[in-house]
């Protein structure tokens, strides 16, 4: 590796989006959800996405994550088209190359945090790597709570065993939509530092929606949504500016 460190490789996409539309079926008229985003993260970077209530921020997540299928455009993961996979294929890149946490931390209740992070190597039919599992658990500090079940966890807990298994498989992205909605701020706060602390050390890349500038100011990018389209990029904004414009945006 030494010898080529005076190469500089050009910064990897993790994500593309290309034209990506999405509408859904609402009465007389389609609700418009995404109206032509083009959009591309860098490969190790974190992300936050701000905008409105309606935005259409947690529709952008998930059809870039290959939860849900754009109405039209093009989404490449990694090095993979998505939007050209059938449903099982997309199925199981998705198992395979994207970490999602949602605000309800969606763990399963009858497993033990430990069989909850070995999930992901289950699906996928694989043994479960346990050097891995028991680093991603004191990343998130959750070392020593392993045999323990998601109902004896506090809100906190059970979020920071959801980012861990997250990354269990060391996706192409993790996408989070609000992960810190159902907390109390201080706990918020807390599992915010963890996911980006884990985030960063185990060089993964994050796309973040938030509604706090505090934090979307540690990202390397800000993304600013209205109306179902990108309407500001922001690097290196400090919170003061993203609040502003966050307030701009909300009139
Ligand atoms: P945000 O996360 O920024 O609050 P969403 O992406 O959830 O915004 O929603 C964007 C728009 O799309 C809203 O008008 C919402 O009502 C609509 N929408 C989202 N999901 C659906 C759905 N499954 N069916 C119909 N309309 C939806
Ligand atoms: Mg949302």
């Amino acid at each position: 590796m030494s010898h080529a460190s005076h190469v500089t490789a050009p910064p990897r996409t993790a994500v593309s989006l290309t034209g990506v539309h999405q509408s859904y079926p609402a009465g007389v008229q389609p609700v418009h959800a995404l109206r032509g985003i083009d959009l591309t993260i860098t490969a190790g970077s974190f992300t936050a996405v701000m905008g409105p209530s309606g935005s259409g921020k947690s529709t952008l997540l998930n059809v870039a994550a290959g939860l849900d299928t754009p109405t039209s455009g093009r989404i490449v993961v990694g090095d993979t088209d998505i939007s050209r996979l059938s449903a099982d294929e997309l199925t199981t890149f998705r198992r395979r190359h994207v970490g999602f946490i949602f605000q309800a931390y969606n763990l399963l209740p009858h497993l033990t945090v430990s069989e909850n992070l070995r999930l992901p190597w289950w699906l996928d039919d694989r043994s479960p790597d346990l050097a891995r599992e028991a680093e991603l658990l004191r990343a998130v500090g959750m070392d020593g709570a392993a045999d323990r079940l998601p109902a004896e966890l506090s809100g906190g807990q059970a979020q920071r065993v959801a980012i861990a298994r997250a990354l269990a498989l060391e996706p192409d992205v993790i996408f989070a939509d609000e992960p810190t909605g159902a907390l109390d701020s201080h706990t918020g706060a807390t599992v915010l530092q963890v996911l980006r602390t884990a985030v960063a050390g185990l060089r993964q890349t994050l796309v973040l929606v938030t509604h706090d500038a505090q934090v979307a100011a540690a990202a390397d990018e800000v993304v600013f949504l209205a109306d179902g389209t990108v309407v500001d990029r922001a690097v290196e904004a400090s919170a003061q500016q993203i609040s502003q414009r966050v307030l701009d945006l909300g009139r």
